[in-house]
């Protein structure tokens, strides 16, 4: 049947530390993103009932009512939907410890809320395979805390890529290779996301507030070795971060790195809070910018993904974003 929605809203379902949402956005026109359940610290749940709540969003979204918080988003498009009642787009970000301390963080924000607990996601994930509830026909992603620093992060990664996970992305800074991202590599359904943001040492202590550049890179080869045919697998990834790393130079630096190591795809994003407080008074030089990276990765032929922030920068500026899905079909 053909209405609007989202991918998220028909069968998304994303863990963070402290709330469990269908997605990461937050771009309708609310304070506050649709939380299915909000202040959850690992509490056993009732998932029959929690199914049941997340059907009534998905009824009335059929029936033309938009939750407030979606109202606006990006996310929302007319199409045939289908009546798939699983989870095909599930996002793990349920712990937020790390290595490291880039700047943009949300664990660096003032309404950061420190975890009063951290909870295990396994037998929850065990829980929903036992009601057949997860489509493993869709799309793993991580983006909690470091990889590296979740103890459970091999039992997860390992479990999705038994049951054959179709995609399984991971995020991560890449101060220490994982062994589980080392295995999926391999077998062509995982990528990996490096937010490497420069390309040298000095600029990364100052964006991450960790000396570890050289790290990052010794992964990421070790990384790029391990692809199976797949050889955009690896992913360097740039936000954009004006006064910091917003310069043609800059720029260039982190391509060449990215070349050197070997990696053939990048992506693009933008620092949230800073096009948020900007969008309506964008520099002009951000946009040469940005144009200036469209350009570049062509050149060189490397390909170039847009997250999410740098899709609703592309809104903004009225560039091209149809047949943008949130998520691979
Ligand atoms: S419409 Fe936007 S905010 Fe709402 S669930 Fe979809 S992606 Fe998330
Ligand atoms: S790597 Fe990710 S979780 Fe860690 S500090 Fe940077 S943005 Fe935050």
């Amino acid at each position: 049947m053909k209405y609007v929605s989202c991918q998220n809203i028909q069968n998304g379902l994303r863990f963070e530390y402290n709330a469990i949402k269908l997605c990461c956005f937050m771009s309708g026109n609310t304070p506050e993103p649709l939380f299915i359940k909000k202040d959850y610290w690992g509490e056993k749940l009732d998932w029959k009932e929690v199914v049941d709540s997340i059907y009534k969003i998905r009824e009335n979204q059929k029936n033309g009512i938009t939750p407030a918080e979606c109202v606006g988003c990006f996310g929302l498009q007319e199409r045939e939907w289908d009546d798939n009642p699983k989870f095909k787009w599930i996002q793990i970000a349920h712990w937020s410890e790390c290595n490291c301390n880039c700047t943009y963080c949300y664990r660096l924000q003032s309404n950061f809320e420190k975890p009063k607990k951290r909870y295990k996601i396994m037998p929850i994930i065990k829980e929903l395979d036992k009601m057949n509830m997860l489509d493993y026909n869709g799309e793993l992603a991580y983006s909690g805390g470091e990889p590296a620093s979740l103890r459970e992060f091999d039992d997860i990664t390992n479990f999705f890529l038994k049951k054959g996970m179709r995609i399984i992305m991971v995020h991560s800074n890449g101060i220490k290779p994982v062994k589980s991202v080392l295995k999926g590599l391999k077998t062509d359904t995982m990528s990996v996301t490096v937010s490497v943001d420069c390309g040298d040492r000095q600029k990364f202590k100052q964006i991450k507030q960790v000396d570890a550049y050289n790290k990052v890179m010794d992964t990421l080869k070790k990384y790029v070795k391990a692809q199976g045919n797949d050889k955009t697998s690896v992913r360097s990834k740039y936000i954009i971060i004006p006064r910091v790393n917003d310069t043609k130079e800059d720029v260039d630096k982190w391509l060449d790195e990215t070349q050197r190591v070997g990696i053939q795809k990048v992506i693009l994003d933008f620092e949230a809070d800073w096009l948020e407080r900007n969008k309506h008074n964008i520099p002009e030089y951000i946009d040469e910018l940005y144009q200036y990276i469209v350009d570049s990765t062509k050149q060189r032929g490397v390909e170039l993904q847009f997250y999410g922030v740098a899709t609703q920068y592309r809104e903004i500026k009225k560039l091209n974003v149809e047949g943008y899905g949130l998520h691979q079909e």
